[in-house]
């Protein structure tokens, strides 16, 4: 068993079009080797506050992190400095908003693009700004700082689906088309993951609805899905799992100190 864990947040997806779309992820569920849960994100349902519950822990309401222009360091520990305190190798190949929660803000293209600062929280980044940057190309970047750096724990975060969502709408061939997309690219790269090891959970920050946006309650807007792979999860048929909870469980996972944070026991093995 490893404890090294790669999170993979997928913009935008929404449940049902992760449900239905993604024939790779769908045929590792069918070999037993996947588990994939209904999870209900946190309000608003908009990006930067929801970074902030995944990374952190602490719902939007309690971080302050409430809309997507809250341009500041976040104010809590999260997973990548809980790992850094227990002396783990952070990365992340992700859109800049994460480097402004947790490394520096605001964001200097021309410094913090490219990071490799082993004091900062994400001691290893590739931090992209453009909505459109190709998924293809991050998941590339991804894979340089997973073999340059072995992190223990890697963020893995694309924008397309998010991005065709608000050009196309949910209901739209292209929106779909871009889950599958992502699914394609996934398949080029979980098969080495899983071969060494990994724990992986792939996951979205909220959904999308038909208005070509998201923030509200809506179920299309909440609901989105959580993939397991890899021997510390439990693989149980139902598990409730809180977004809030995201934190605190991969804390476990990698086996780090994290004080308060909620823990979804029943997702791992040995929890009930
Ligand atoms: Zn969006």
């Amino acid at each position: 068993m490893s404890d090294k864990v790669i999170l993979v947040v997928l913009d935008g997806l929404t449940y049902s079009v992760a449900h239905d779309c993604m024939g790779y992820l769908n045929a590792l569920i069918e070999a037993d080797q996947a588990t994939l849960y209904k999870m209900e994100s946190e309000l608003p349902s908009m990006s930067r506050p929801l970074y902030e519950c995944i990374l952190t822990g602490i719902s939007p309401a309690n971080s302050g992190i409430v809309n997507n222009d809250i341009i500041r360091l976040s104010h809590f520990e999260s997973i990548f400095s809980l790992a850094r305190k227990a002396e783990k190798t952070t990365a992340a190949a992700a859109y800049y908003w994460v480097s402004e929660l947790y490394n520096r803000a605001p964001f200097v293209a021309t410094r913090d693009r490219f990071t490799c600062d082993t004091q900062l929280a994400i001691q290893y980044g590739c931090f992209y700004q453009a909505d459109h940057y190709p998924d293809d190309h991050l998941f590339v970047d991804a894979e340089y700082l997973r073999t340059q750096y072995h992190p223990d724990f890697l963020l893995i975060h694309p924008m397309n689906i998010d991005d065709t969502g608000h050009k196309f709408g949910l209901d739209s061939s292209q929106y779909r088309n871009s889950a599958r997309k992502a699914d394609i690219i996934l398949a080029n790269y979980l098969p080495t993951w899983i071969e060494q090891g990994y724990q992986i959970i792939i996951t979205s920050d909220h959904g999308m609805n038909k208005d070509h946006s998201h923030g509200g309650i809506l179920p299309e807007e909440r609901h989105v899905p959580l993939f397991v792979i890899g021997d510390k999860f439990s693989h149980h048929a139902q598990c409730h799992i809180e977004q809030t909870a995201l934190c605190g469980t991969i804390c476990t996972l990698l086996n780090i100190d994290h004080a308060d944070k909620q823990v979804c026991n029943e997702l791992l093995v040995g929890g009930n």
